[in-house]
């Protein structure tokens, strides 16, 4: 069972992440402070890389490119056993999976409508 973080975000909403340490994300543990400093600084490329990728992505993937990134972090900073972040990334990869059959299917059928429409 999963437990979501308890932190307050900069806008002030309460915080959605996953709580990977005690009752805090990553990004809210107030003992990792200084591994996330560290990790901003060596981040700065790839949070507007991620920035970018969420905007063009569909809100189905979203959760799951975030959550990897989460567990990117986590690992990068020790947090997380390697063998649990690659058992996320399994599942992730499961999830896209299933998207990836469902938009075919709706871009078949998508397609089918237009053929039907001309024949007719
Ligand atoms: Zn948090």
């Amino acid at each position: 069972m999963t437990r979501t973080c308890t932190g307050i975000t900069r806008s002030g909403q309460k915080c959605p992440n996953t709580a990977i340490r005690g009752d805090f994300c990553f990004a809210h543990a107030p003992d990792l402070a200084a591994a996330r400093k560290q990790g901003n600084r060596a981040g700065g490329h790839g949070k507007r890389t991620e920035r970018r990728m969420l905007k063009r992505m569909p809100q189905d993937l979203q959760d799951t490119l975030s959550t990897l990134y989460r567990v990117l972090a986590a690992v990068e900073c020790g947090e997380m056993e390697p063998a649990r972040a690659s058992a996320i990334a399994a599942v992730s990869r499961a999830i896209v999976g299933v998207y990836d059959a469902g938009l075919v299917e709706s871009k078949l059928t998508e397609l089918e409508a237009k053929i039907r429409e001309r024949a007719a």
